[in-house]
């Protein structure tokens, strides 16, 4: 994997400050990832990506994108990235179309290519309907979906957003998370903060939490979860009885625990086994393939998990925000 973005050892004290905002902060983001920024009230976020923007400049450390240097090489990074800010001033009484072709315009887009590359942006944030309507009649969430428009129009590589889903509705949260989704999918990475996990934990394939300017967990989705929630706990239905599955898995090294579950195999109908598991993914994957390998009739197979965000608050939990 080949990083997009890389922080290092990053630190930032406002002036008057009793303590740093970004505290020798590290972590890297691969291509093609959608990372989110995680972290309560005041630890460091705002202040690390206005940095990754070249928009604030760091008392130490290094920030790459695309592997140019943001302290000196400004220009470069200005181009691999497309930054929606917390509040952005929008042109209120601008419609929505003249809006985007002006920052076309201010990207150097020649005027016959301005209207079809609008076109396309407000086809791809769902905002096509809208395209004649002033920008002051936009709810909160059409403007983060023009704002990410305009975040698009000089095709960046990564896009870096500052709480985009902050004050969105449940609807418009989930359009906003397809949208991004989407742009993965055009070969994008995502760069996304947020002080409420929950709100990007299932679009997100990366998270940071990040605490008083330090990182606490940096990884995957799955290895965030593996590290603060080492167990995982799966029900696996058999048909007919368990007793020699249950066996054999009481013996299974990464196997913490095995029991039955109540009315488990109750007239001959399916038996269910509650099994309590040391490891991650590829150990359930692993554990899956060796039961069905051993003969025994797999039914099926579900997994009880904490959310994302009860992990992250048991993580973050007495810190004054
Ligand atoms: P939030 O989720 O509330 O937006 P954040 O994680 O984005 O928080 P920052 O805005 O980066 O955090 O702030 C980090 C720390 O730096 C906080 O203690 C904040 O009070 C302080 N801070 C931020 N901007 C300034 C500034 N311009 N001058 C002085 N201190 C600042």
């Amino acid at each position: 994997m080949t990083a997009i973005l890389e922080v290092r050892e990053l630190r930032k004290t406002y002036r008057k400050a009793k303590r740093p905002a970004v505290d020798h902060l590290s972590f890297t983001v691969d291509e093609g990832a959608i990372y989110a920024f995680v972290g309560p009230n005041g630890a460091g976020k705002t202040t690390t990506i206005r940095i990754i923007a070249t928009l604030l400049r760091p008392d130490g450390g290094d920030v790459y994108v695309g592997g140019y240097r943001v302290a000196t090489q400004q220009r470069d990074v200005r181009r691999l990235l497309g930054f929606i800010p917390d509040e952005f001033g929008l042109y209120d009484e601008m419609l929505v179309r003249e809006y985007l072709e002006f920052f076309a315009g201010c990207y150097g887009v020649s005027t016959d290519k301005r209207v079809a590359m609008v076109d396309d942006l407000l086809e791809l944030v769902g905002l096509a309907n809208r395209r004649d309507d002033a920008v002051r009649t936009l709810s909160r969430g059409m403007r983060q979906r023009l704002g990410l428009a305009r975040a698009l129009i000089h095709d960046p590589a990564l896009i870096v957003a500052d709480e985009p889903a902050a004050g969105l509705d449940p609807r418009a949260r989930v359009e906003l998370r397809e949208i991004f989704r989407a742009l993965q999918e055009m070969g994008k990475t995502i760069f996304l903060s947020s002080h409420v996990l929950r709100e990007l934990d299932d679009v997100a394939t990366h998270v940071g939490i990040v605490e008083q300017g330090r990182l606490v967990a940096s990884g995957t989705v799955d290895a965030i979860r593996t590290r603060l929630r080492p167990y995982r706990r799966m029900r696996v239905a058999f048909r007919g009885t368990a007793d020699d599955a249950q066996a054999w898995l009481a013996g299974h090294p990464q196997v913490l625990g095995v029991e039955a579950a109540p009315a488990s195999g109750r007239n001959g109908g399916p038996s269910t086994l509650l099994v309590t598991l040391q490891g991650g993914e590829e150990t359930v994957v692993q554990l899956l393939a060796d039961l069905v390998g051993m003969g025994f009739a797999v039914l099926s197979y579900t997994e009880e998990q904490d959310t994302l965000e009860s992990l992250f608050l048991n993580l973050t939990q007495g810190v004054v925000t």
